[in-house]
């Protein structure tokens, strides 16, 4: 639904009209594939208009490329000849990765879109550019037999949390790692050998889930993303990625939501992310570092006691729901969305208690928008950014199938 954005360039569209439109029809089949993970011959044929035998050799194009293959159906209701099923190869893999305050995750994911390997490396204190290369490298030396043996790695993609210039991967600013104008895409490639595209933790998540998970089929929806160092987000809008003029549309972090609040390191007072954090919520819950996993498992824990949950978790939980209501109010008022999704540690609060956040937000917006909108928790979890870095990486194969040999990807397996 929503165009991956990818900082690295395709290559340059040469060639006859012919080769263009089998290119584009190429990329079509290999899309459908891509998201919805299988789909049959015949469904192809309905959604592209093209005619059988058509499909039938775009099909075989791209399982000689080595990015589906083909099953035969299993039993089937309708009448007549059942027909083939195709589906992404899992052998054809992105290397994605996260870098935060307080870890380093690192994920090898399939073409349709399954994470098939997590990795979280703890640091000991804030990752500069070089330790991420450095943690990134190591961990994929240590993957290397199996990455040449089983797998054809594409590429590598980059959801980093702060602003990010997509064309060349450069984190511009990261201000919870104190990064500047750092070229991680660029150093990474050259540590791996491997092409590395970067974006914005939140539009990658928000890529992910517009995808693959609740965000599929709905073209007016906000996404907002809570991590170790702070919210971002990002508004699909008839189905597309709302960037603004930079790039940096969908900065959530930064709505006022206490006027007497604390000081923001963007230089305002009360900004979202100073007054909702995940590490408030961990202090809460009596973690220390912890995974989304293990949060999420303290806080059911606590909402599912018979005697109800800590007042002090309580406490936390009802005043991060208000700020965030505040917040989306103004949301809610001025895109009209028909999903908000919650994903990182705010899907965790939401969690807590859908009625009431849902509740607080609709008692705050006009009451026409607020009658429509509906809300959702981010349903890919901890593999959401994983899967959405992964899609950069993709992003070029899937706009031009073909240039997977050009890309020298098939050298393993
Ligand atoms: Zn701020």
């Amino acid at each position: 639904m929503v165009a991956p954005e990818s900082a690295v360039v395709a290559p340059a569209r040469t060639g006859s009209n012919f080769d263009n439109v089998r290119r584009s029809n190429l990329a079509a089949v290999l899309g459908m594939a891509h998201a919805q993970r299988r789909v049959s011959r015949a469904e192809i044929t309905r959604a592209t208009g093209l005619n059988r035998s058509t499909v039938g050799g775009l099909v075989a194009e791209l399982v000689e490329l080595g990015l589906v293959e083909e099953r035969e159906p299993g039993s089937t209701h309708h009448a007549g000849r059942p027909s083939p099923i195709i589906v992404p190869r899992e052998d054809v893999v992105a290397i994605a990765v996260n870098p935060e305050v307080d870890a380093v995750t690192i994920g090898l994911v399939s073409l349709s879109g399954k994470v098939l390997k997590r990795i979280r490396y703890d640091t000991a204190r804030v990752p500069t550019p070089e330790e991420v290369v450095n943690i990134v490298a190591a961990v994929v030396a240590g993957m290397a037999g199996e990455l040449q043996s089983s797998f054809r790695t594409v590429g590598v993609g980059l959801a980093v949390p702060g602003l990010v210039r997509e064309q060349d991967g450069v984190v511009v600013l990261a201000p919870h790692l104190d990064w500047h104008n750092v070229p991680l895409a660029g150093m990474l490639g050259t540590a791996l050998g491997l092409p590395v595209a970067a974006a914005n933790d939140a539009s990658t998540g928000l890529m992910a889930e517009s995808l693959f998970g609740a965000g599929r089929g709905v073209l007016e929806h906000v996404y907002l993303n809570g991590g170790a160092s702070g919210i971002g987000g990002g508004i699909a809008v008839e189905g597309r990625i709302l960037k603004g003029a930079s790039g940096f549309a969908g900065e959530f972090g930064h709505a006022l939501v206490n006027s007497a609040g604390k000081l923001c390191h963007c230089g305002a007072q009360g900004c979202l992310e100073t007054e909702v954090r995940q590490e408030e919520l961990l202090e809460a819950l009596g973690l220390g570092k912890s995974g989304l996993e293990e949060l999420d498992s303290a806080l059911r824990a606590q909402v599912s006691r018979p005697e109800g949950p800590d007042t002090g978790v309580l406490e936390v939980v009802h005043r991060q729901m208000d700020f965030l209501a505040d917040a989306l109010r103004g949301t809610v008022n001025i895109f009209n969305p028909e999903l908000i999704i919650f994903g990182g540690f705010l899907g965790t609060l939401y969690s807590a208690d859908p009625h009431r956040m849902a509740q607080l937000v609709r008692s705050r917006a006009l009451k026409g928008p607020s009658e429509d909108v509906r809300f959702a928790r981010a349903e890919l979890g901890a593999d959401l950014l994983l899967v959405g870095a992964a899609q950069l990486a993709f992003a070029p194969f899937l706009a031009d199938p073909a240039s997977i040999i050009l890309a020298g990807a098939g050298a393993s397996a």
